[in-house]
């Protein structure tokens, strides 16, 4: 029943907000939008479920094209940092502020760091990368992020009060450029850290929201230590060095987990 009741479920809360947007925003691209990933989403849990073993990266390409592809490239949507910026600073609650809102922001109180797991569109790349589990120790550099963080803010204040013209087709631009710059990074450093997540760990502006919110998370991976055996594969396996073992909030790197469910897989005594 779980198998189809909680894709079912998911899709119904994306339905629901589909229809929501599409009534009182009066545009049906919101109903295509949502409706989409909506399946999507589903899809990837009802196979997950059947324990299909590419089903995240099913997810990640499904979502992740779509965005890049169709929003960005097509539609011209800018869904990076920067887009949300400037959306927020037009007073704007359309494209890349209502994108932050549900996957960035308020939607990790829910579902924790699923963005990062299943639809990011710079994960998706990396993650065909060969380091799927960090080869080398974490690495203390984390605050770059916060410089990431500023400078996509600072680009985009400087954008407004120099009152320069066609703010959007700089946008345009600026997703084009900001995406090249993201896969480069991204590639170079899982190379040189061995490591594939390493971009997330270290550089993406994205987790000053993320990481934060997803603390309160709802939906966690918990373990059962009376059937846990300390055999630490879980650890072994964990592409984000979470020590799921520990129940607490504060676990090490609790706010790091993208719901990989690599851990759940692969503890020999399913006490995850
Ligand atoms: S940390 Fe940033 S780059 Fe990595 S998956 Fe999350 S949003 Fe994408
Ligand atoms: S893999 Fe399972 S049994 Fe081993 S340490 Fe992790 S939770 Fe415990
Ligand atoms: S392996 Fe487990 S703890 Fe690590 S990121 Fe994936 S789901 Fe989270």
């Amino acid at each position: 029943m779980k198998k189809y009741g909680l894709p079912i479920l998911i899709f119904a809360v994306f339905e629901a907000v589909a229809v929501t947007l599409w009534l009182t925003k009066d545009n049906i691209f919101y109903l295509f939008n949502f409706s989409y990933i909506g399946f999507s989403v589903a899809l990837g849990v009802f196979l997950i479920f059947g324990k299909h073993r590419h089903a995240r990266r099913i997810v990640q390409l499904l979502v992740g094209l779509y965005m890049l592809v169709y929003l960005g490239l097509i539609c011209r949507e800018n869904m990076q940092i920067e887009g949300f910026w400037y959306y927020l600073f037009t007073g704007v609650f359309e494209a890349a502020t209502i994108h932050y809102a549900v996957a960035k922001i308020f939607g990790p109180l829910l579902f924790g760091r699923g963005w990062c797991g299943y639809a990011c569109w710079t994960a998706m790349v990396l993650d065909f990368l060969p380091y799927k589990t960090p080869e080398k120790p974490r690495k203390k550099i984390g605050w770059i992020r916060y410089v990431t963080f500023a400078a996509s803010l600072i680009f985009v204040a400087a954008l407004f009060l120099s009152k320069v013209g066609n703010i959007e087709r700089i946008m345009f631009w600026a997703f084009i450029i900001g995406n090249v710059i993201y896969y480069a990074v991204g590639i170079i450093l899982a190379f040189a850290f061995k490591d594939n997540r390493a971009f997330c760990k270290y550089i993406c502006p994205v987790t000053v929201f993320l990481k934060p919110m997803s603390y309160f998370s709802l939906f966690r991976i918990k373990c059962d230590r009376e059937k846990c055996i300390d055999c630490g594969k879980c650890k072994r396996v964990c592409p984000m060095d979470v020590d799921v073992t520990d129940n607490s909030r504060k676990r090490k790197n609790a706010t790091e987990c993208i719901l990989c469910m690599e851990c759940v897989k692969n503890c020999p005594k399913d006490a995850l």
